[in-house]
């Protein structure tokens, strides 16, 4: 048998497919041997030929068998092979039944976000727990680089907690919307993942468990800037508890009430917040009321009524 042979069907057999190796060896023999291919263009031919039968992507067949540790920060090329040591950060949720999970992962060097497939097959992670994610492939989508975890990805625990490095950012603006989600919401007790109608998109079903958030988008004149608190956050800015979320809740007999009220005091007021920028979204480590455009639209009705004066 020939050796081209022996190596292609190695590396199939790797990926758990058997391909033929008479059907090898008589493609490889017509294409060298009749059509004077050169050995190396015959052994890539017929590769693809066994990759289309079995519906194999090309990427998943030339990855490479150890991809390099990178940081985080560091990706900053499309289409490459990576291996990341990383916490998972954040989880967001899926609303595409091929998208297994989604959300972002942190190393020292900053954070990136991620998408695992569901045809990949692959364990579930946990927020707040560290991995090594070995064979992912960078992409670039819209200017923002993510990672994907597909069929040859390997997620490995490890105990190591790794601090995950933050670049805080500012932000002055109007809250101009509080998005559906915010509030009092429930979460799964397995993923942790926000409720829909009292559903886990990934375990149907559950008994939730009480959270309160508040998903909000500011504008500050030229951009808008999507702002996520959380539960400490929430509680302390909008002085509503988790417990006294839950009486108004029970009291209102809607869950929504709590949105309506955060939405009603929020919205359409100036903000400064702080906080670490992490993909889209600024998680908020502080927010308080920005006085400036208050000072400016006093200084400016001063300024009129004294010159009606
Ligand atoms: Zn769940």
């Amino acid at each position: 048998m020939n050796e081209i042979t022996k190596q292609i069907e190695a590396r199939f057999l790797e990926l758990g497919v058997k391909v033929e190796t008479g059907e090898i060896d008589t493609m490889l023999d017509q294409l060298i041997n009749k059509f004077k291919v050169p050995a190396e263009e015959a052994r890539r031919n017929v590769t693809n030929h066994f990759l289309k039968k079995h519906n194999i992507p090309k990427t998943e067949f030339f990855t490479p068998r150890a991809a390099p540790q990178v940081k985080a920060a560091d990706i900053k090329e499309d289409g490459k092979w990576i291996t990341l040591r990383c916490k998972v950060v954040q989880l967001w949720e899926t609303n595409h039944e091929s998208l297994s999970q989604n959300g972002l992962l942190g190393d020292e060097s900053g954070t990136i976000a991620f998408k695992k497939w569901t045809k990949a097959n692959l364990p579930q992670v946990e927020e707040g727990k560290n991995y090594i994610f070995k064979n992912v492939a960078t992409s670039l989508w819209q200017g923002r680089f993510s990672v994907s975890l597909n069929k040859t990805s390997e997620i490995i625990p490890i105990t190591e907690d790794i601090k995950v490095g933050k670049t805080l950012v500012e932000f002055h603006g109007a809250i101009v919307d509080i998005q559906s989600g915010s509030g009092l919401i429930k979460r799964c007790p397995e993923c942790n993942r926000a409720l829909i109608k009292g559903a886990c998109g990934e375990h149907g079903k559950v008994d939730g468990i009480y959270d309160l958030r508040v998903k909000a988008v500011m504008d500050d004149g030229e951009k808008v800037q999507d702002i996520l608190m959380n539960r400490e956050v929430t509680e302390a800015f909008t002085g509503i508890t988790l417990d006294k979320a839950k009486e108004m809740a029970t009291e209102a007999l809607d869950q929504a009430v709590v949105l309506d009220v955060i939405k009603s005091r929020l919205v359409g007021r100036y903000y400064v917040v702080t906080g670490a920028k992490l993909d889209r979204f600024i998680l908020v480590d502080t927010i308080k009321q920005d006085v400036k455009p208050i000072e400016e639209d006093i200084k400016r009705i001063l300024a009129a009524t004294a010159v009606e004066a």
